[in-house]
């Protein structure tokens, strides 16, 4: 993203790093991202997070968007949007952002695209966290156990993986044809798998490349 020749109205030099964590629920995006903020000093946008901010205050998109997430459903596009969209607008200060749990539809990737061109900070990488269906299943099972949270019940855990296939899963093709997909094999222990994806981050950063694939 280096520009020799200035910048151009628009363009946010501050702004050298904008990852996509995308997996599937249980796939330890969350996990993860706490660790790449800390290394890399980006902010971690979790809609994810953010929805249970608003559920736990008892805000009126609280109560809006309880009633998709009890059931496992996604929260409808434009109300996802628009709070992603003001807090990319309350940090244009930082030097990017890790987006976990969005995009989640193409609408939303497409949205999220347009947001940043309109910043001149495009998405640099998407770091796709591959773990196999029944290893998701088993942690998140055992997670519902202390995490309180109302989604992570074997029946809702179910939908969610539905969901994530039908609606979440063409996003690897849309990221495929940009050429910005690095697939992490997600099934090692933490450890191991913030070390892929650090190679992942600083391969990008040495050379504005890709690695299609680090096992
Ligand atoms: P997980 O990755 O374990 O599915 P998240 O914390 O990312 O959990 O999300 C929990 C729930 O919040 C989702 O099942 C969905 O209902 C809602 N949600 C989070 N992000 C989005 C999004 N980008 N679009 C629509 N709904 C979302």
């Amino acid at each position: 993203m280096t520009n020799i020749s200035g910048p151009m109205p628009g363009e946010n030099f501050l702004h050298m790093l904008n990852i996509v964590i995308f997996g599937p629920p249980g796939s330890g995006k969350g996990t993860q991202s706490a660790r790449i903020v800390k290394k890399y000093d980006l902010i971690h946008l979790s809609t994810g997070d953010m929805m249970r901010e608003e559920m736990k205050n008892d805000t009126p998109l609280g109560r809006e968007v309880r009633g998709y997430i009890d059931k496992g459903l996604l929260v409808p596009d434009e109300v996802v949007l628009k709070e992603i969209d003001m807090h990319i607008n309350r940090h244009l200060d930082k030097p990017g952002f890790i987006f976990d749990g969005f995009p989640r539809t193409i609408v939303q990737a497409r949205a999220l695209d347009q947001m940043l061109e309109a910043e001149g900070l495009p998405i640099s990488l998407v770091i796709s966290v591959d773990v196999e269906e029944e290893e998701l299943f088993k942690r998140m099972m055992g997670r519902g156990e202390d995490s309180g949270r109302s989604d992570d019940a074997e029946h809702i855990i179910r939908r969610r993986l539905e969901v994530y296939k039908e609606q979440t899963l063409p996003l690897i093709s849309y990221y495929m044809e940009q050429g910005k997909i690095a697939s992490i094999n997600g099934m090692s222990p933490v450890d191991q798998v913030f070390d892929k994806i650090t190679r992942a981050i600083d391969t990008y950063l040495e050379s504005q490349t890709v690695l299609p694939v680090v096992d």
